[in-house]
């Protein structure tokens, strides 16, 4: 292997001779370097690139109940490596067909000359991926670990972008933490969020203008979700659940068999937020749990909900909701809490039956309690036992249910963990996808789990509803996104709104007011990615918005070949295109008060090519256009603050 050095140190420490033992190892194009060391006794990595510090010298190591492995330890001078050269298709999220090329190296450490940990690191060019191995420890064949001593130290002046962890047993219902917490951007570190440190993933600008996002992946039934908490002088650490979660029920500490493997920590960075916005390491180094029941088809979809709330969870409106789809052309309609009661079963079959008549597939929701939490609506008490899960899900199976909904969790300990996994296992055995609200992160569940649909996890468009404060942030909160929650996992944000006003029938001056124009709507289809989609529409768009809207929220797709960045910043405005078969649909949004002025590069479109363009103007009146690609393949785009941009050929 090429770039290895093996450096061994002498330091005096007191009067001891203490050995360190340092490996470097790097990206297979040499510019990602990790070095690991074993100073003190205390397992250490750092990571550079291109020359510059990233990640300063930052603890690895556990501590379990069955030995502290995070002291005492030595590193053996013998380590395993490999090269990782795979292909793989992955139909629900960035890029449909993902080449994935990695080094990877397994490095062990001992404490009492017997074997404790190994740390087992997969670099590809921009992305350290790493896990822990634990080893059975004599007679011991499980463990507790109760605290992960995994850090990330990060170089002075480096600013945040963080999303605080919401207090457990707090906001509706005593809901929380459901990941509905709102991103600060440009902010310095020392703080800890609300007290509870961060939400994955983590975005970090370092070295004037390197980047660096930290996340977790491959977490299921074996292990918790974790956070980042936030520590004295730059450094942040793997956090487990709150002790509160879950209404206190369930252990923080997860528990492992032995030998026994924790999820990968992942950070992605570089010198520009491309390889972020574009990164598919959490997909890359897991695995596909087990075999689709069948060909699971992605959907795009409307939901009364959103605009009507819960008292419209009825049988007239959402069989006008199917008639709706329909007439958008699109595959299903999502029927939100409380049709347990307000339609009923029998009702229910109806609707799915006329739902077949029209081409529109069902989604349906459910309360995931259970016992963690006061979320009262219905149905409720069937998603958290297998019993009566899997007796509903014949039954939608048997009336055609495309998939279910899933709602309020109660938190990321190892036991609700097992709950999503069970839940998405069995509905796998009854043919239907799962969408998860209220919920947790996804952590590579797009490849794990093959009938996985999308989560919430993020300040969704129901905040938008309730929320004027929200809406006035809309187009900030929108430019983080594609930077942060929706670089490492589906997102069922369940926008794009046609509505100016968030109220039943779109009256002027009742509820909450849409500050963003139609084409900052449109263009968010295409930022925020979810191969399953709810979007906010509502029958009477049909009439009330722009025809060539409406007319492309008819044809945009929810599943994606491809992504490119092309151009952003956190907060303030992003530019990038995805591939559906030969089509590109470049889109843009801009924040800042200033009108964005940009002169953007299209080498997706060919010169001489003639494609649609939606652009606003200063008063955000959006209009549908052509442009002809010129020789540079260039274009100056012009988008207000508020406003939107879109390109497609
Ligand atoms: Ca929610």
């Amino acid at each position: 292997m090429k770039r290895i050095y093996l450096i061994s140190l002498i330091f005096f420490l007191s009067v001891n001779f203490v050995w360190a033992v340092k490996k470097e190892i790097a990206a297979p194009d040499g510019k990602l370097l990790v070095s690991i060391t074993d100073e003190d006794g205390h397992p250490c990595y750092s990571i550079s690139y291109n020359g510059m510090v990233f990640l300063k010298n930052s603890p690895l190591g556990l501590k379990t109940n069955v030995g502290d492995f995070t002291l005492g330890l030595s590193l053996s001078e013998s380590y395993k490596e490999r090269k990782i050269e795979e292909t793989y298709s992955l139909q629900n999220i960035k890029k449909s067909e993902v080449r994935y090329i990695a080094n990877e190296f397994i490095f062990s450490f001992k404490k009492d000359e017997k074997a404790a940990i190994d740390v087992e690191f997969r670099i590809s060019n921009n992305d350290v991926a790493f896990r822990y191995k634990v080893y059975s420890q004599g007679e011991r064949k499980v463990c507790v670990v109760n605290e992960e001593a995994t850090g990330f130290f990060l170089p002075e002046g480096t600013t945040t972008f963080l999303c605080p962890q919401m207090k457990p047993m707090t906001g509706f219902a005593r809901t929380g933490p459901s990941y509905e917490t709102p991103y600060s951007a440009d902010d310095e570190m020392g703080k800890n969020g609300w007290g509870g440190g961060y939400t994955f993933p983590c975005l970090f600008r370092v070295n004037n203008n390197g980047w660096i996002l930290i996340s977790e992946t491959g977490v299921d039934s074996r292990y918790c979700a974790s956070r980042l908490t936030a520590h004295p002088d730059g450094l942040y650490m793997i956090g487990f659940p709150q002790e509160e979660e879950n209404n206190g029920n369930g252990t923080s500490s997860p528990g492992i068999p032995l030998p026994g493997f924790t999820p990968w920590r992942t950070l992605t960075l570089g010198e520009t937020l491309q390889p972020i916005v574009e990164t598919t390491v959490p997909f890359d180094v897991v695995e596909p749990l087990y075999e689709a029941s069948k060909k699971y088809e992605y959907s795009r979809g409307s939901w009364s909900w959103i605009i009507k709330m819960d008292g419209n969870t009825i049988f007239p409106v959402q069989k006008e909701y199917i008639d709706f789809s329909a007439a958008m052309g699109w595959e299903t309609v999502l029927v939100d809490a409380l049709w347990d009661t307000q339609i009923g079963r029998d009702k229910i079959e109806e609707l799915a039956a006329y739902g077949k008549s029209k081409n529109v597939d069902l989604f349906l929701w459910y309360n995931s309690n259970g016992y963690w939490n006061d979320a009262p609506q219905g149905p409720k008490g069937f998603m958290d036992n297998p019993v009566s899960r899997r007796k509903k899900m014949a039954w939608m199976k048997s009336i055609g249910i495309r998939g279910i909904k899933v709602d309020f969790f109660g938190g990321d300990k190892q036991v609700t963990m097992k709950l999503y996994e069970d839940i998405l296992y069995d509905a796998n055995d009854y043919g239907l996808l799962v969408v998860f609200h209220g919920c947790t992160l996804p952590r590579g569940w797009e490849r794990m789990f093959p009938n996985y649909g999308s989560s919430e996890a993020v300040l969704a468009s129901e905040m938008l509803h309730f929320s004027q404060e929200r809406c006035n942030k809309e187009a900030f909160s929108a430019c983080m996104h594609p930077f942060t929650r929706n670089t490492v996992g589906s997102m069922d944000f369940g926008g794009s709104a046609l509505n100016e006003f968030y109220n039943a029938n779109n009256t002027p001056n009742r509820g909450t007011k849409r500050l963003t124009s139609d084409v900052f709507a449109l263009a968010t289809a295409v930022l925020f990615q979810s191969a399953v989609q709810h979007f906010a529409l509502a029958p009477n768009n049909l009439t009330d918005a722009p025809e060539w809207a409406v007319d492309f929220m008819k044809e945009v797709p929810s599943t994606w070949d491809e992504i490119k960045f092309i151009d952003g910043y956190p907060g303030k405005y992003v530019i990038l295109a995805r591939r559906h078969g030969n089509k590109w649909y470049v889109a843009g949004i801009n924040a800042q008060e200033e009108t964005l002025k940009l002169k953007v590069e299209l080498p997706m479109f060919e010169a001489g090519q003639q494609v649609m363009f939606y652009i606003d103007d200063e008063e955000l009146n959006g209009r549908q256009t052509t442009f002809k690609i010129n020789k540079k393949q260039q274009i100056e785009l012009v988008i207000p603050c508020n406003g939107g941009a879109l390109l497609i050929n």
